[in-house]
């Protein structure tokens, strides 16, 4: 026999996954945890229905320590002074995707603060380069706001994906992350941009950050079911030294990986993964997060000596790693778990 909180819980995730939408209220019955256990199950169940066991890896190549914005939460904010800044060149970034290649990987992601010496013309050349080295590989941009002609553009090079996370779909607590010249409006219109361009979105926020609270995170849920993204990015906010949030408290393992499991119902085919940020708060975030739903992992594939740099948060792990350490190591850690890493696009089934 069930309980008959059992019961009732059934029947939330039953029209959570049947309506593909979730309410206020369901969502803070959810956020309590007293059923993490049984929402974990469902969660992994569609997960296997649509991507079996599969894990699939994207190299993430962090080009870039320079930013022209100053968003509160963010450890290489403009006023950052604390951080050495560095940029690695186009020769450096195709020879971190060649040994990406030779270690399995098909997807490269760049990602960087908005460093306006990567103008579009020299990131379509970089595009193009990459592209033509690494015909059978998707490349996924993560560098920030853009006008609609360069977002244009970089796909017209060959970008295929765009990972552009709205933060907190609430205007004011978008105003408590971020400085008076950066709007929620206009991040929303970033990715309604690249949805119609034709790019593979990603969305995504961070869980915990200062000021979310229910009704936010309803909020961004509620934003992602019209969005519709491909790819969600959900991450525990985690306070770095050198910002104006630094005394803030860090978002939980346990909350992310109850999100994680709630936006596999709402969004059954999104690619989602179990981020750094994750592994960083927890020491095994990353396997909590792949058996509550998430499909994705992100190894880095930058060089060693910048990886500190690019602190975007405190205590990041796997700074001190060469890329073939890191796949090694998740390898291991994603077959101890019953899943395993494919070495394709992994794109959006
Ligand atoms: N400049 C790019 C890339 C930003 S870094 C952009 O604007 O999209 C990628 C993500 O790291 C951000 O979107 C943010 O959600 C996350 N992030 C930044 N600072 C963080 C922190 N202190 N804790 C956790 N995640 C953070």
């Amino acid at each position: 026999m069930t309980s008959v909180l059992g019961d009732d819980f059934i029947s939330i995730v039953d029209e959570i996954e049947r309506n593909r939408n979730i309410s206020k209220e369901q969502l803070s019955q959810l956020l309590d945890g007293h059923e993490a256990e049984e929402l974990r199950q469902r969660a992994v169940f569609v997960r296997e229905k649509i991507y079996g066991k599969n894990v699939y890896i994207r190299g993430l190549i962090e080009f870039t320590n320079y930013c022209k914005n100053n968003c509160y939460y963010c450890g290489i904010r403009r006023n950052n002074k604390n951080i050495a800044r560095y940029r690695i060149n186009e020769a450096g970034i195709l020879a971190c995707c060649a040994e990406g290649y030779r270690l399995g990987f098909r997807t490269f992601v760049l990602q960087g603060g908005e460093d306006e010496y990567f103008t579009d013309e020299r990131l379509c050349r970089l595009i193009g380069s990459i592209k033509a080295g690494f015909s059978d590989c998707a490349l996924t941009l993560s560098i920030g706001e853009k006008n609609r002609e360069s977002y244009e553009a970089y796909f017209q090079a060959g970008a295929d994906r765009y990972l552009l996370r709205h933060e907190t779909a609430d205007d004011d607590h978008y105003r408590r992350l971020h400085p008076a010249e950066l709007s929620l409006t206009n991040r929303k219109e970033c990715l309604q941009n690249l949805k119609d361009i034709g790019y593979q979105v990603g969305a995504g926020f961070m869980v915990g950050s200062p000021g979310q609270s229910v009704d936010t995170i309803y909020e961004d849920l509620q934003f992602l079911r019209e969005l519709q993204p491909h790819m969600v990015g959900i991450g525990p906010f985690i306070p770095q030294h050198d910002t104006p949030l630094a005394q803030e408290t860090a978002g939980t393992c346990n909350m992310t990986v109850t999100l994680l499991s709630i936006i596999r119902l709402l969004l059954p085919h999104v690619l989602l993964p179990a981020t750094t940020a994750l592994g960083t708060i927890d020491p095994t975030g990353r396997e909590k997060g792949l058996l509550a739903g998430a499909n994705v992992v992100m190894p880095n594939l930058s060089p060693r000596d910048v990886r500190g740099k690019y602190a975007l948060y405190d205590k990041k792990i796997c700074t001190g790693e060469e890329a073939a350490e890191c796949i090694a190591c998740l390898k291991k850690r994603v077959e101890n778990i019953g899943y395993s890493i494919v070495c394709d696009r992994g794109d959006y089934k």
